[in-house]
């Protein structure tokens, strides 16, 4: 091997490490033993220096190329640190002037060629044998002088310096070429991992696109395959429709856990934890399960201790997937006999329980050898035996690895001929301690008739828009709803839709989420923000190919009303439009009604109270559809006028009362009034009915003194109502109440929720321009001589609320145009940082295009995800009048 090639070996990477650090260590020793040589026997005059420094190096390098050549590297190691410590460091010692001469560095420098160069046990041994070797040398220098040659003191000058360069500069290169080896491997390893991260994210999304890809079509196949068994069609036919039935279902159980199986081996399978209530997740999975058990003739029994918390805390979609699993395996493995579900609690410190989930078969058992593969991916047990029953063996693989996500244990029992049991141990936190209370359900042998398909629900005057940019999703949805008569219109992009919902007020709007251009979630918050839009409160609800355990939350957090997955049936569809439409226009025409809502019936008994519910007043300008999203109750502030009293928002709209105060400007009897303290007091019962805590949102007392006293006179008598003073008014105070009812909603405690919205309080910007002064001098908040000085130099005041305060806090003075210019760049271009989830746009009587003409000028400033425009409630319009208009949104600091 030549010099050159050699030292390109040292940098090429994809040689050995090893053999690189050991070329470049061995290569170093001859060039340096040389040089020290050749040097030291001019500078001493002796030639035989730079022969045996010759002769050593010539044998190094024989052996240094043997072992490259032969790649072994290892072993030349050996070799010549055996040859450094038997021949060279005695022979060094004795010819160089012992322990005072250059040896202790040669020695040294022996010793770093052990620890880099030999690998394992051998390393630990030729160190030993190294000190043992210089005690021993030193040893005989004392018994044996006459041994060690001798120098002048000059001479050994010129030894220790020379000895002391060329180790060092061994050193040197020794240790810097292996850090230079280790960067490189760590570089190396670094990239590598990057590379497997990109790898496993685009594994994740093709998984995630295939699932969607398929979904599609499959969706099409099972809706119009729901048409055919609807049919009254010849019993052949009726079969085979059956059977691309199963192996549609069949496909799409394999879809999920390939999606499942994929997210666990990129690491990115996180749990969702929210407050779920037992009994509704427990009816669900009986539900589902019951009818199958049925249709083989299986018994199927359910055993719940009544002492289960109500309301629990975990994954529900992630625990609901585990129990399915193993109830449907015992299903589908056993003949005949029993299915039974047990489960039980034990309650642990603080507020943790070990929920017991027991699942008993009496089917076909396993082996006691197969147990140890139950859980391994892909792997049937007995596959003999279960030739005939459909399964990937990917079920309890998932079902094992979901368990240990959430820190808990599954274990198996099984007698082979007799049955199985699982026993499924699940750490949860309590919610709501309350128990569940008594419920049993065994269902026997009932035989499953095919029903006939009968609608379940007619809504003739229902509006239901569908959007979906696939035109056979469109026919599918639209065939199916076909007899519950709803009045379909079909839009096949987000443009589309807007342009429809401009003009037409839908109860319901389908959406489909992956569309181009304009995606589905972006379509839904414009139709509930776009201005003068016939459909802001449409019920939206995600109609989408887009699947995994997290999505329900994730369209839920989204704005989304309800979630639904494609392939969607017919009784999905009809499920959640009955729920979602207004109930005086749902007409229920199959009363027997259907098996899950049957199965339901018996835990439905025990529907408990809500935890927490959030209530506020009118004033506080919450948008309805968040209002009945959040189930935010609302107590109504009263307007007093000559011809009556009015309550706000249900006797007199805002629109209403404008109308009625152009007439009477100069009117004094037009007040607003709070609620007094006995309808607090009722209105806080009610809310009592349903909920174990009542957080009540309350007005500003420097704004409303009246109100605030009397929701907390009428707070007293109750143990479980809770003031909270939200320090503003209108959709400031509204936003407030949102948040409550969404940290509610997550399972939070009351004084989580409180100590949160402390933090808001100070966090909300609310800030009015007044459109018309007439109003304020009316409602005395200006006199009536500075009332005209402003009308005439076309100031227009701008109130902002400041420690619980609306006070003016500058004028903006010109055209109506150039004041909203002004306003709005006062209040959006600034350095203070906002939160752009939502803006909340509160107005009296503004038309379409000015709210549109608004929305645009603040999109020059910042770009709110939500633009929530609501009318104010009527007490507010009464102060603030027509053409006022404010902004209220949260600052993050
Ligand atoms: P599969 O899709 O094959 O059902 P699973 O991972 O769910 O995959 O189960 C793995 C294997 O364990 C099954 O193929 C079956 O042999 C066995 N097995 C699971 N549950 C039971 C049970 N309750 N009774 C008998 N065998 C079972």
């Amino acid at each position: 091997m030549k010099p050159k090639q050699l030292f390109s070996q040292l940098f090429d990477r994809r040689r050995d490490a090893d053999e690189r650090i050991f070329s470049l260590v061995s290569a170093t020793a001859m060039v340096t033993l040389l040089t020290t040589m050749g040097i030291g026997s001019i500078l001493l005059k002796k030639p035989e220096f730079l022969l045996s420094g010759g002769v050593s190096a010539l044998v190094f390098g024989i052996i240094v190329l043997l072992s490259l050549r032969f790649h072994k590297a290892s072993l030349g190691g050996i070799v010549i640190a055996s040859l450094m410590i038997v021949l060279m460091i005695p022979a060094n010692f004795f010819h160089f002037g012992g322990i005072a001469g250059g040896a202790p560095l040669w020695f040294t420098n022996y010793l770093l060629y052990v620890a880099l160069i030999i690998k394992g046990k051998f390393r630990n041994f030729f160190a030993v044998l190294g000190v043992a070797v210089f005690a021993a040398c030193t040893v005989l220098t004392i018994l044996k002088p006459e041994w060690v040659r001798t120098y002048s003191d000059k001479e050994r000058s010129y030894i220790i310096i020379a000895s002391a360069a060329a180790v060092g500069f061994m050193v040197f290169a020794m240790v810097g070429f292996c850090m230079y080896i280790l960067r490189e491997k760590i570089e190396h390893s670094e990239e590598q991992a990057k590379e497997i991260a990109e790898l496993n994210a685009a594994q994740n999304r093709f998984f995630s696109s295939m699932s969607h890809e398929i979904r599609t079509p499959i969706n099409t196949i099972i809706g119009l395959n729901e048409m055919i068994l609807r049919e009254d069609t010849s019993p052949e036919i009726r079969e085979d429709a059956e059977n691309i039935q199963a192996a549609s279902k069949m496909l799409l159980q394999t879809i999920n856990d390939i999606l499942d199986m994929s997210k666990f081996e990129s690491g990115e399978m996180e749990l969702t934890n929210s407050a779920y209530r037992t009994g509704d997740m427990l009816s669900d999975i009986v539900g589902m399960l019951w009818i199958r058990a049925r249709e083989k003739n299986l018994e199927f029994r359910v055993d719940i201790a009544p002492d289960l918390p109500e309301e629990l805390s975990g994954d529900e979609v992630r625990i609901k997937q585990i129990l399915i699993n193993v109830l449907n395996n015992g299903i589908k493995y056993t003949e005949k006999g029993s299915v039974t579900l047990q489960i039980q609690c034990e309650r642990q410190e603080g507020n943790r329980v070990k929920m017991t989930y027991i699942v008993t078969d009496t089917g076909i058992g396993i082996k006691k050898e197969n147990i140890p593969y139950l859980f391994t991916a892909f792997k049937r047990v007995d596959e003999e035996k279960n030739r005939y029953i459909e399964g990937t063996g990917l079920g309890l693989s998932i079902v094992k690895q979901l368990v240990d996500l959430m820190k808990g244990t599954i274990s198996v029992n099984s007698v082979y001929t007799k049955g199985t049991t699982f026993v499924i141990e699940l750490p949860q936190t309590i919610v709501s301690n309350a128990p569940i209370g008594e419920m049993r359900a065994s269902r026997k042998n009932l035989s499953v008739e095919k029903k006939e398909y009968r609608q379940s629900f007619e809504a003739p005057e229902a509006n239901v828009l569908v959007v979906d940019d696939t035109a056979a999703n469109l026919m599918v949805v639209k065939k199916l709803l076909r007899d519950t008569k709803v009045r379909l219109t079909t839009a096949s992009s987000g443009a589309e839709a807007l342009e429809k919902t401009l003009d037409t007020a839908f109860h319901v709007i389908l959406m489909d989420h992956m569309m181009p251009e304009m995606d589905g979630i972006e379509c839904m918050h414009r139709i509930r923000a776009q201005a003068g839009g016939r459909s802001n409160e449409a019920k939206i609800i995600a109609l989408t190919a887009n699947a995994g355990g997290d999505m329900k939350a994730n369209y839920a957090h989204e704005g989304f009303d309800g979630y639904l997955l494609k392939p969607v049936s017919g009784n999905d569809l009809e499920r959640e439009l009955i729920h979602a439409l207004p109930p005086d226009l749902v007409h229920i025409t199959n009363n027997d009604s259907t098996i899950l809502e049957e199965s339901v019936a018996w835990i439905s008994d025990h529907q408990k109270k809500i935890p927490i519910a959030v209530t506020t007043e009118s004033l506080a300008d919450v948008p309805k559809s968040l209002a009945e999203k959040y189930g935010i109750a609302i107590i109504s502030n009263k307007i007093i006028t000559k011809d009556g009293l009015f309550r706000d928002g249900i006797d007199l709209d805002t629109r209403g009362l404008i109308n009625y105060l152009q007439d009477n400007m100069d009117s004094d009897s037009v007040k607003d009034r709070a609620p007094d303290v006995p309808e607090y007091q009722e209105f806080f019962a009610q809310a009592l009915d349903h909920a174990n805590h009542v957080i009540h949102i309350a007005i500003s007392r420097k704004v409303s003194k009246r109100g605030f006293k009397a929701a907390n006179e009428a707070a007293e008598v109750f143990d479980n109502v809770t003031i909270f003073e939200s320090c503003n008014l209108s959709a400031g105070q509204g936003l407030m109440a949102i948040e409550a009812s969404r940290m509610a909603k997550e399972g939070k405690t009351v004084e989580e929720i409180l100590a949160a919205l402390e933090i808001l309080r100070n966090r909300v910007t609310t800030t009015f321009v007044a459109g018309n002064i007439d109003y304020l001098v009316r409602a005395k908040l200006i006199s009536a001589g500075l009332g005209n000085i402003v009308k005439s130099l076309m100031i227009n005041p701008v109130l902002k609320v400041k420690n619980g305060m609306l006070k003016p806090s500058r004028v903006c003075i010109g055209s109506r145009e150039k004041v909203w210019k002004k306003f709005i760049k006062a209040t959006f271009d600034t350095l203070v940082p906002i939160d752009r989830s939502e803006l909340f746009i509160a107005h009296v009587g503004l038309t379409h295009q000015e709210l549109e003409t608004i929305k645009k000028l603040v999109g020059q400033y910042v770009q709110f995800k939500v633009i929530y425009c609501k009318e104010v409630s009527t007490t507010i319009a009464v102060n603030c009048g027509d053409g006022s208009f404010g902004f209220i949104f949260k600052r993050t600091v």
